[in-house]
């Protein structure tokens, strides 16, 4: 019988490519000597620092991670950043058994970006779900070994803390073991205005409900000048990063996102990252760093074209470099499209978020070629396997649940609590 994970679109396509990549990168890193051997021939000689800082641990500076995007060779990123990758984790790729509820995508905003809003005048063509349709959707996983339920959408007008910690308390009753993350920091700030709460009193408010910790988006880039163009009526980036921080001081970790490729430049990317950097050195709350790639299809930025592979690839190796302080880097695949979800394994990536279930609708109506994200357990696991890493299930904090290295594939196609 034909196994149920051999059946990816465009599977036998793309593991050639796949494949040599990995063979060239791995065999550039399988062993230490090799990757010291690139970092002692590399000709110009500030690359050749950098690639030693990074041999050492040592911190590489904001000039040193702008010069790494600006003149590097991807041959050359690429291999220190899975050096560190494998030094941090090994071979370990994580991924969790997850699903999205997105309650509405009618929104008080209008980012340039986003091709998934509606303003509130044509709330017609978007939805909003109620808090009955909502707990639906949490009791169609009854008795499924899912982990974590993830929510975010638009910032509709009418749906305010309290409506939303209702549905926190009623997730929580319902599966009091499911962990809840939620909220961008641009809900939460339109939130928490709108309820005349300080961010500490909203954050409390809502994690006592069951809001376990945060996911990581509304970052965008950070600069002013970037954001008055791309996002210009949200939260701005301090507003971002503290709530952040207000979240971390209650005990709550979160993730950190940067949409990346689209009128952004290195040194945008750069900055966005030392911000991040230096919360994380302050607090120690986040667990990933999260690039999300800007997408161009049904939006203002049409016009904008989307980034190649390579600079993808770039973009991945730089944040595992900079972000040294990030235990996490993450590749999310409804996003990249799984084949590019799998290279960036051999760039510094470690983790591929989730199952996902076909829950969310945000980069399906972006473009991605993922239009009903939704990967098995057992597609998941192939998936990291077909490029030789080792896939780990964890839960939302990383607490390892299973690891499927010596699973069978041929097992768990078997067995429909992987399917
Ligand atoms: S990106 Fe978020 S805040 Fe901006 S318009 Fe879209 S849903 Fe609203």
């Amino acid at each position: 019988m034909k196994s149920k994970w051999t059946s990816f679109p465009g599977r036998r396509k793309f593991s050639f490519v796949i494949l040599k990549f990995i063979q060239i990168y791995r065999g550039m890193n399988s062993g230490k000597t090799l990757v010291h051997a690139l970092v002692k021939n590399q000709p110009l000689a500030a690359l050749r620092a950098i690639g030693e800082k990074v041999l050492n641990k040592e911190r590489i500076y904001a000039e040193e991670g702008l010069l790494l995007f600006e003149k590097a060779p991807l041959s050359y990123i690429g291999a220190l950043a899975n050096h560190v990758r494998e030094q941090l984790h090994g071979h370990k790729t994580y991924f969790n058994r997850n699903f999205h509820i997105e309650p509405t995508n009618v929104c008080v905003f209008s980012c340039a970006f986003c091709s998934y809003s509606r303003l509130y005048a044509h709330r017609d063509e978007g939805w909003e779900l109620s808090l009955e349709q909502m707990m639906d959707m949490v009791r169609k996983y009854d008795g499924k070994a899912v982990t974590e339920v993830h929510i975010v959408g638009g910032v509709h007008p009418k749906m305010n803390l309290s409506f939303f910690a209702e549905l926190l308390k009623k997730i929580k009753n319902h599966r009091p073991d499911l962990h809840i993350k939620g909220f961008t920091a641009v809900e939460l700030d339109y939130m928490f205005k709108k309820a005349k709460l300080t961010t500490e009193e909203g954050m409390k408010s809502l994690h006592e409900s069951g809001l376990d910790s945060l996911p990581g988006g509304g970052a965008e880039i950070f600069a002013s000048d970037i954001r008055e163009i791309i996002c210009p009526d949200k939260v701005d980036a301090e507003g971002w990063i503290h709530i952040h921080r207000t979240a971390h001081r209650l005990g709550m970790h979160s993730n950190a996102t940067m949409l990346y490729g689209h009128i952004e430049k290195y040194h945008h990317r750069i900055d966005h990252m030392e911000r991040l950097r230096n919360l994380q050195d302050e607090t120690g709350g986040f667990n990933a760093f999260i690039p999300l790639k800007f997408r161009n299809k049904q939006n203002d930025m049409s016009h904008v074209p989307e980034s190649s592979v390579i600079e993808d690839m770039k973009l991945y190796a730089v944040s595992r470099l900079f972000m040294d302080n990030f235990p996490h880097l993450k590749a999310y695949w409804p996003m990249l499209g799984r084949q590019n979800a799998q290279l960036t394994l051999s760039f510094g990536v470690n983790d591929l978020d989730g199952t996902i279930d076909d829950s969310t609708k945000i980069y399906s109506m972006a473009g991605s070629e993922e239009k009903h994200p939704s990967l098995s357990t057992t597609q998941l696991v192939a998936l990291i396997k077909q490029v030789k890493r080792e896939p780990v299930e964890r839960d939302t904090l990383y607490h390892e649940i299973k690891n499927y290295k010596h699973i069978d594939l041929a097992a768990m196609d078997a067995d429909a609590s992987y399917n």
